[in-house]
């Protein structure tokens, strides 16, 4: 059986996590290979409805193997509270169903009051970071200064590498963020119970796939945000800290090019992104509003308003490029119901220049105006369709038009927030 990527292929909240959920009855492994609990999916099961920041949606399908690899920053507490609300909802996560990679980076105490200290201090000029400390722990990996699962765990390790770290991050805190210093003690009394539960989840998670792999075992790589918040592919600097890309999925889970057999493009049937950076795209009327109110277009994890828009060929193009695309899921197309007429950002004009890619630097893309195709809009309500050939006319040839600007195959389209409200074009696992 072929392992899949499943990425997003814009600014992240593309839906991959109902994709994602939907793919899982066909594989047996799940592995998230970067990113931190600054992710936020969300799944409606059966009109029920989970977020989930770090755990691998996958949880949610008994037998299932949910790994976290080494290219995610984990936040213990994040996690923990995770596995227990899930516990109270009579889902059980334990080993059995859930490892992470003795390899990954622990967000520490610090790492949180630096991002929330720096984007204070920015003020106008901010990023838009979640504040959870991810950028900062990614920093500090790079540096080769981070705490992995595998020093959380041994007690020794963990207090001498906060000796050694804490006087420097207290000092940069304080005297230049002007923020509160941490307390070593404090930090150990909260972090060595939690180390000490999670102790029997570390494992060698490049091992346990390599067993997947062997034992015919389909395994499905979660990617988190998307394509243009790649920290070397997107909008840099209004990007994440880590690479969204399939690519990434080997370093960040720890297998060879060879295991990624598909990979699966999520494309919101038109354009959101949150925080700050360019957005050629962007509709700031009241088409924007629509998105906003009918898309429910607030972040899972910040509750922030999404800026929305229109879709973008020239991000799609690229996405396709970037990720060696074989297919594509179209999310929320019901949305766009209404909406008459529907444009597709076919290009940009730079200066009065034709582009079909994005520019490597954010003043080009500020200047980028979109060069519109319009397409008839359609009235009816999505939700009910189950099969490609009951779309109206306007909705198919949207995306006919979708799938030609992109050259890849659309084989999942999403009518509505739950499972069920899905139309399989071609199952993407054969
Ligand atoms: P992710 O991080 O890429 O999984 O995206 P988010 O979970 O942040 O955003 C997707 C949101 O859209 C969630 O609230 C989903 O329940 C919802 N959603 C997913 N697919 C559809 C769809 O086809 N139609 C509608 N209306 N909502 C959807």
């Amino acid at each position: 059986m072929p392992n899949i990527v499943v990425v997003g292929t814009q600014w992240g909240d593309e839906g991959k996590g109902k994709i994602v959920d939907l793919l899982t009855s066909q594989a047996q492994v799940v592995v998230r290979y970067q990113g931190g609990n600054n992710a936020g999916h969300t799944l409606v099961v059966g009109g029920e409805k989970f977020i989930f920041h770090l755990i691998p949606s996958g949880i949610l399908h008994p037998g299932v193997q949910c790994l976290i690899g080494n290219g995610v920053v984990l936040d213990p507490q994040v996690l923990l509270m995770e596995v227990d609300r899930l516990k109270e909802r009579g889902l059980s996560v334990g080993p059995e169903n859930l490892r992470i990679s003795e390899r990954t980076q622990v967000i520490m105490p610090y790492h949180q009051r630096i991002d929330v200290a720096r984007e204070e201090k920015q003020g106008a000029g901010k990023i838009g970071t979640t504040g959870r400390g991810i950028g900062p722990c990614y920093e500090d990996k790079v540096a080769r200064r981070g705490i992995r699962m595998a020093d959380l765990i041994a007690p020794d390790v963990l207090q001498a590498k906060l000796a050694d770290i804490l006087p420097e991050k207290n000092f940069y805190l304080e005297k230049f963020l002007g923020a509160q210093p941490l307390n070593g003690e404090e930090i150990l009394a909260a972090y060595l119970p939690m180390a000490a539960r999670l102790k029997p989840w570390v494992a060698n998670v490049s091992v346990l796939l390599a067993q997947a792999a062997q034992e015919g075992k389909n395994i499905l790589f979660e990617g988190a945000q998307g394509t243009h918040l790649d920290i070397d592919h997107g909008t840099y600097p209004y990007v994440t800290s880590s690479n969204p890309v399939a690519g990434a999925a080997c370093t960040g889970a720890g297998v060879g090019p060879k295991q990624l057999h598909l990979v699966l493009g999520i494309v919101k049937a038109y354009t959101t992104r949150v925080g700050a950076g360019p957005f050629p795209t962007e509709c700031l009327d009241s088409i924007g509003d629509h998105l906003v109110e009918r898309g429910v277009e607030f972040g899972s994890t910040t509750g922030r308003r999404r800026r929305c828009g229109w879709l973008d060929a020239v991000v799609l193009k690229d996405a396709a490029r970037l990720n060696g695309l074989t297919g594509l899921a179209i999310t929320k197309l019901d949305v766009l119901t209404s909406v008459d007429p529907v444009k597709i950002c076919v290009a940009y004009d730079l200066d009065g220049e034709r582009r079909q890619t994005i520019p490597p630097t954010i003043q080009e893309l500020e200047r980028c105006r979109p060069v519109y195709e319009e397409l008839p809009g359609w009235q009816q309500d999505l939700r009910g369709v189950r099969r490609f050939q009951d779309l109206p006319a306007a909705t198919r040839d949207y995306l006919q038009r979708l799938e030609k600007l992109a050259g890849v195959p659309i084989q999942i389209v999403s009518v509505g927030p739950d499972r069920e409200e899905t139309i399989v074009v071609q199952n993407p696992l054969g």
